[in-house]
């Protein structure tokens, strides 16, 4: 089937949801999402659209650097072709089974985006099916505000089927650099002084204990002494921990984080053994797999009445980072932590104005949290957190559980400006409310 007739069958199916005024659809695509599984959320309450088709990589253009892609595309599928080209798209999300689409309307960085931003940040233009069922097309010159508010809406103002990205030239192979700092002045001053400066291609680091950060530096190599893989019996996210340097295939190095999805693996009972691994972990290791599993336990996890881990990405602004590491460090106090830093283009159009003048500045930092066990039943850390951030003047992503009420909510998102785009992409409101899809209620 051609990308018109995927998208002409997909539109015919969102005007026969709309005609039914229903609960909104879920769509299901080939890949499984990478939002934190809810005990909570309601089974198959609501009816299913199969976009599973509309999983292809269209084109690539090697002279003018451009690809253009289906959106139910994997990033694993998408970095894979690309690289045959020499070529890599500017924000590689780190999980294999991260669709296009899905990066473009969640949030997704990694260790380029303190150059390029999130991988929306480099898309030229994006063809989306609305709540009525009409095909746009939306660029920053066509339809600037609609374009620049895809970002942010998960899936709450149209199904994005088609994005045309740009691409940058790649080497094969990429030298990790370790600094191991056993400050947190010392680690934060370094880290600053190489985003300043943009001396390496890629930086990230992994705060691994109280006294152990490691800012992982990476550059493109064209020829390695020896390649690394993390794909089998070995972590990465621990090697960083004991080496210096270290050699990845480009491959390799953009899913470094997949076998463990980053290192949830430690939160599984001995599936960081080396012979469990070798008997087991082509079912358990690995991002999909490790979601699909709690996909699976999320009704045990209700019955027992046990909270979800916190799993969220926090962006502080630099700013206030000391200050939000300080009280980290005491009130939170759970390593592994992963830092990236990520500059936004722009203060992104859907942040509420009085919350952007808050953030004040482009460059944020990313603070991925997975797996702090929240189990103690005064104390919820996920909203600890959450509160924290709002206070920095930063932004949670909504990857997980919110817990922000209405008010609040809509003091850090632009409702004015959603419910402009909301009138144009979706009058009827097929796809849902923003606040409503992840409203705490929810979670309950
Ligand atoms: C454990 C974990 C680890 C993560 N690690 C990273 C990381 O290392 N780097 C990184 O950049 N990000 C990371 N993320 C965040 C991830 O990039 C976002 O959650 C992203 O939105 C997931 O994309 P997906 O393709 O899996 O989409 P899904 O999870 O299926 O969907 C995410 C949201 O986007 C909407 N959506 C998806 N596809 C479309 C579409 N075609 N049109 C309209 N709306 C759509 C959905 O409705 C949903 O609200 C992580 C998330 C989790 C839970």
């Amino acid at each position: 089937m051609t990308h018109d007739e995927k998208v002409r069958q997909l539109a015919a199916s969102i005007r026969a949801r709309a005609a039914e005024k229903g609960a909104p659809p879920a769509f299901q695509k080939a890949s499984t999402p990478h939002l934190v599984p809810n005990p909570y959320a309601r089974k198959n309450s609501r009816p299913t659209v199969n976009v599973a088709a509309l999983d292809e990589l269209l084109t690539i253009d090697a002279k003018k650097r451009i690809a253009v892609a289906e959106s139910g595309l994997t990033f694993s599928d998408l970095v894979q072709a690309t690289l045959k080209q020499g070529l890599l798209p500017c924000t590689v999300p780190e999980l294999k089974g991260i669709t296009v689409g899905g990066a473009v309307s969640g949030c997704s960085i990694e260790a380029m985006s303190y150059q390029y931003g999130g991988f929306h940040d480099s898309c030229l233009e994006y063809e989306v099916v609305t709540g009525t069922g009409e095909v746009l097309t939306l660029s920053p010159e066509q339809e600037p505000e609609l374009f620049h508010l895809l970002h942010g809406s998960y899936g709450t103002l149209a199904r994005l089927t088609k994005v045309t990205l740009k691409l940058l030239p790649a080497k094969p192979f990429v030298k990790m650099t370790y600094r191991r700092l056993a400050t947190f002045g010392e680690f934060w001053s370094e880290m600053n002084a190489h985003c300043a400066k943009a001396d390496c291609d890629f930086i990230d680091a992994i705060i691994h204990a109280k006294d152990s950060f490691v800012l992982c530096l990476g550059d493109f190599v064209d020829a390695a002494p020896f390649a690394s893989r993390y794909d089998g019996l070995d972590l990465f996210y621990k090697s960083t921990r004991e080496k210096t340097e270290d050699y990845l295939a480009t491959y390799d190095y953009c899913f470094r984080y997949d076998t463990e999805c980053h290192w949830l693996t430690a939160t599984v009972p001995l599936l960081e053994n080396r012979l469990v691994r070798r008997l087991a972990g082509k079912w358990f290791l690995g991002s999909t797999n490790l979601i699909s599993w709690s996909n699976r336990l999320r009704g045990p996890l209700k019955l027992i009445k046990r909270r979800p881990d916190v799993v969220v990405d926090v962006f502080i602004p630099a700013r206030r980072m000391e200050e939000f590491y300080a009280w980290y460090e005491r009130d939170f106090d759970f390593y592994p932590l992963w830092i990236v830093p990520y500059r936004m283009k722009e203060l992104y159009p859907w942040i509420n104005p009085a919350h952007a003048e808050r953030l004040g500045e482009t460059l944020l930092i990313d603070c991925a949290i997975y797996g702090k066990p929240n189990g103690d039943p005064k104390l919820d850390y996920s909203e600890l957190l959450e509160r924290k951030v709002h206070e920095l003047g930063g932004v949670k992503t909504l990857i997980s559980r919110n817990h922000y009420d209405e008010a609040t909510f809509w003091s850090i998102y632009d409702r004015e400006r959603i419910a402009r785009a909301k009138a144009r992409l979706d009058p009827h409101n097929l796809f849902g409310d923003l606040y409503a899809k992840f409203a705490p209620e929810n979670y309950r």
